[in-house]
């Protein structure tokens, strides 16, 4: 089993768009994100993006657009020379009360389930309280808030109770590093 870092997509690897990402030409990546990702310390790690695509159910986009531009996405950082193994949507929108939408679980056990990943070695990575809710339902390991997209509106927010511990890091490299050295990988 392989120990995974879940990372949220919008406002931690692209920007978030006020009227969600609806297509390719849309997305503005972070150049931080993707640099961070080709760290070959990583290499001990599932890294997988879970991310809510709401715009899906609201039919505001196809299933298949969604799926291409996480493609894309995934291209983009392979280029260059960056890892992302793995990319897990929830399309359904709030009311369609499904097991997947973050604050649930649902995406990181289906991905666990599939990539035999080993939760408790897990981390998750998002700009949003429900990344972190997510991934203590998940039992991960760890969970990081970042500052990037809607991070700083978040943490001004009240923090949700039960909440488990969470770091918070300024960006995704910042998140990493913050793996990495908890994890003692050298
Ligand atoms: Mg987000
Ligand atoms: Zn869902």
């Amino acid at each position: 089993m392989f120990p995974a870092i879940f990372l949220d997509r919008d406002g931690v690897l692209i920007e978030n768009q006020a009227n969600y990402v609806r297509d390719w030409s849309q997305v503005e990546v972070f150049p931080e994100a993707i640099v961070a990702l080709s760290d070959p310390k990583l290499d001990t790690y599932k890294i997988v993006v879970v991310t809510n695509q709401s715009a899906v159910g609201r039919g505001i986009i196809s299933i298949e657009t969604a799926i291409s531009i996480n493609d894309r996405l995934v291209g983009v950082v392979r280029d260059r020379s960056g890892r992302l193994d793995n990319a897990y949507i929830c399309p359904h929108s709030p009311d369609d009360d499904c097991d997947c939408r973050k604050p649930k679980p649902g995406l990181l056990l289906q991905a666990a389930e599939e990539m035999s990943l080993d939760l408790k070695r897990s981390w998750m990575i998002g700009d949003a309280w429900s990344d972190v809710e997510a991934g203590h339902a998940a039992g991960v390991r760890g969970t990081i808030i970042i500052k990037t997209g809607r991070g700083e509106e978040q943490l001004s927010l009240s923090r949700p109770k039960g909440n488990g511990n969470y770091f918070i890091c300024n960006n995704l490299s910042h998140a990493l590093k913050t793996i990495l050295e908890f994890d003692n990988v050298d």
